[in-house]
């Protein structure tokens, strides 16, 4: 084993965090004494306070919205109420087992005798050397190992703003979790948490307030999906952009943000303000520096393309080392640590040429590649094309106005560069455009090369195919 620490407390492999984390472990790893930690709830962000139940309180919403959109089409609806409680409840109801169930496998079951469960902070405090301080206040405990794995995650960013601190403020932590709805929600930021959660509160019947810094909402998005995005929002909800939030201040029933904008000093309120103004990696609180790992720009451990940070033995994953943030490049990650923890000898890379993302909100967002800003920046060469949801069949069914797929594609090789979606099922819309570019598919062959279902909503991505001057 090669360490001098006492052998109860020294482990073939460490891993800390049991979001993606937890999956490494399976049968293979039985031979190993592996001690897995974690310092919040079992089953990481996900599971517990992201992806997963995010989608399920934006699925009730998006029931909750129809009749406002049923109008147009000649049905008349009318939403006759929402049960904040029982929505939250189903949810929670569903989430909180699934995540007990795995601490509990993990702590109980025979199949992980030779694991032991820290539940507690972990920090380095030496080379290869973990300090955990136990979450019921007991002392701290010193673990080694010959191999760690972090997979420590993100958490949100407060931003600096006077008297933010003192304000009884929710982040997506916590949000979904609410006694009651507000009447008025203030939601500072303008990302894809923002964008989310203004369209799960506002199809709920709460006055959502959205204060960006800059002049349009997600931004990360191809210009003109930001746009448009930027237009529709506007439209819904009370958007304040160019807005620099400077102080916050609140009474038993009310937060008060006050704003600089274009037009001088501003006050929003609202019974509830969440912050959703971005995640910074958890590298710090694990202290990483102490065991020599380095940090790259943004705060994430960095790591090669086999997850291999500069210290032999420590490999790093998702949130904690990945700029993407996203829950399936953190399983992407989870299979090739896992594979290089099992397979020394033959090490595979992480493939991170073609991830793609999506936004919840409405309308939905989807996107994969270069946006046009990027290729002009990096001097590719690209031809685009762009369809209306609103120009094909099942746009008409749905008297859809506003979205559109945009693609780039390589005028030499016809191979897509990028694809950008927004509008209804757009996370589900831009998956063969995904298969094609992973597999090398060019944007004619994929157009022609199969049947598209007609009138289908993937027809909007048959005839973008169609528009690229190739
Ligand atoms: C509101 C929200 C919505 C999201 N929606 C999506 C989505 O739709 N699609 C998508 O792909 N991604 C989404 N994400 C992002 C996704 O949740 C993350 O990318 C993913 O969960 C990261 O997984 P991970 O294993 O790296 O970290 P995590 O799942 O965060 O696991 C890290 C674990 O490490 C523990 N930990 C941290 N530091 C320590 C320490 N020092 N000691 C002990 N334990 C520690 C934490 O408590 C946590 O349980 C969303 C995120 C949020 C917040």
């Amino acid at each position: 084993m090669g360490e001098t620490h006492a052998a109860n407390n020294h482990f073939d492999l460490v891993i800390v965090g049991t979001g993606s984390g937890n999956s490494i472990l399976d049968e293979r790893f039985a031979g190993q004494r592996v001690a897995i930690v974690e310092k919040g709830v079992f089953g990481g962000t996900c599971l517990n306070v992201g992806c997963i139940p995010t989608k399920m309180f934006v699925h009730t919403a998006d029931l909750a919205a129809t009749p406002a959109s049923a109008a147009r089409l000649g049905v008349d609806e009318t939403l006759d109420g929402v049960r904040w409680p029982e929505i939250r409840d189903r949810i929670f109801g569903r989430i909180d087992p699934i995540a007990s169930g795995g601490r509990d496998y993990r702590i109980n079951h025979p199949d992980n005798a030779h694991v032991t469960v820290f539940e507690g902070l972990a920090s380095f405090t030496g080379h290869k050397t973990l300090s955990i301080s136990p979450n019921d206040g007991g002392p701290a405990t010193e673990i080694t190992a010959d191999q760690f794995v972090l997979a420590a995650g993100s958490r949100a960013v407060l931003p600096d703003v006077d008297g933010l601190a003192d304000v009884d403020y929710h982040t997506s932590d916590t949000i979904m979790r609410l006694d009651e709805l507000p009447n008025r929600m203030i939601i500072l930021g303008s990302g894809f948490i923002a964008a989310e959660f203004a369209h799960v509160f506002s199809s709920f019947g709460v006055d959502v307030t959205l204060i960006a810094r800059s002049g349009a909402l997600l931004r990360g998005e191809d210009a003109a999906v930001s746009e448009r995005f930027t237009e529709v929002a506007t439209r819904r909800w009370d958007v304040r952009l160019n807005r620099n939030t400077v102080r916050a201040e609140s009474d038993s029933r009310t937060v008060r943000l006050h704003l600089e904008g274009p037009d001088g000093p501003e006050t929003v309120t609202g019974e509830v303000l969440l912050v959703a103004v971005g995640r910074t990696p958890n590298g710090d609180l694990l202290d990483v520096t102490k065991t020599d790992v380095s940090v790259v720009d943004g705060g994430y451990v960095g790591v090669d393309e086999y997850q291999r940070t500069n210290v032999p033995g420590i490999w790093a994953l998702g949130d904690v080392s990945s700029p993407y943030e996203l829950k399936h490049v953190a399983n992407h990650e989870q299979r090739t640590v896992q594979h290089n923890l099992l397979n020394p000898d033959d090490l595979v890379a992480a493939d991170h040429r073609f991830v793609p993302h999506a936004v919840f909100t409405a309308p939905q967002i989807a996107a994969v590649g270069l946006t046009e800003r990027e290729a002009v920046r990096r001097g590719v060469r690209y031809v685009t094309a762009t369809q209306d949801y609103a120009d094909i069949a099942y746009g008409w069914a749905m008297e859809d106005n506003t979205g559109f797929v945009k693609l780039l594609a390589d005028p030499d090789t016809g191979l897509l560069l990028g694809a950008h979606v927004i509008g209804p099922q757009a996370p589900t819309v831009i998956q063969p455009l995904i298969q094609a570019m992973s597999f090398d598919l060019d944007a004619k062959r994929m157009a022609r090369g199969q049947y598209w279902i007609h009138p289908a909503m993937p027809e909007v991505v048959e005839n973008a195919l169609l528009k690229l001057d190739l």
